[in-house]
């Protein structure tokens, strides 16, 4: 057995007892591989072992994946922070955004998607720590950001939110951030409005993947859990 394919399956069992602890089964989990300076040889292994769902940060590195790999069955997702002039790459292939963060962003994702004649789903990224150094909308900005985008940009679908949370060794101290984000994401579910679908809470990656699964995360991006440190 390689490494990828150990790695995969510890994983897996992991997000099982995690999902369990939360009263689910990893069956409502959907785990997104994150594929960033990884190979293509080396994603063939993965996908071999029934992964389908495949997370990139950088638009141009994911074209390149996505046309190597046009034989397999995969859903893209674009992970990381977005400019808006690489927007018109994005609406070719990818099915979900991560990384919706501002309304220019948005307007020019809309005119990509309208223009293929296509619907774009679309999680709205949350600072929820705060941070300086991270993108993403301040909680408070959160509600009237997913309104004016649903009620002005007709072929966006917003289906969800996404966090990433400050890295620290002990993954406990971040847990009040997940049960945070489930918080708001319950809330706007029960507010049911209109054109949005609160589906995906898109949270947890290798170092605290277990603590946000406890917290209520339904899709996690994993990737040197799987393929090892990155170089
Ligand atoms: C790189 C990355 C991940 C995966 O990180 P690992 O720690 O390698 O699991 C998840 N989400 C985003 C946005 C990333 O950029």
């Amino acid at each position: 057995m390689s490494s990828i394919e150990y790695n995969l399956r510890e994983i897996r069992n992991k997000i099982e007892m995690a999902a369990r602890k939360s009263n689910r089964s990893s069956r409502d989990i959907t785990l997104v591989v994150v594929t960033k300076t990884v190979k293509v040889e080396e994603i063939k292994k993965a996908l071999d072992m029934g992964v389908t769902n495949i997370g990139e940060n950088r638009i141009q590195e994911a074209l390149e994946k996505y046309r190597a790999l046009k034989d397999y069955n995969v859903k893209w997702h674009m992970i990381g922070h977005l400019q808006s002039n690489k927007a018109k790459y994005a609406a070719k292939f990818i099915e979900l955004i991560h990384s919706l963060d501002r309304i220019s962003l948005a307007k020019e994702l809309n005119k990509r998607a309208a223009k293929l004649n296509r619907i774009m789903d679309v999680l709205i990224q949350v600072n929820i720590a705060k941070d300086e150094n991270k993108f993403g909308l301040m909680p408070e900005e959160v509600e009237d950001f997913m309104l004016y985008v649903a009620d002005e940009y007709e072929n966006l679908k917003i289906k969800g939110l996404m966090t990433i949370v400050p890295y620290v060794e002990d993954p406990e101290e971040v847990r009040p951030y997940f049960r945070q984000m489930n918080r708001m994401f319950q809330k706007y579910k029960d507010y049911g409005f209109k054109d949005i679908e609160m589906k995906h809470l898109s949270m947890g990656m290798t170092n605290d993947f277990e603590v946000a699964v406890e917290e209520g995360a339904n899709m996690v991006r994993i990737g040197s859990g799987i393929f090892g440190p990155r170089v």
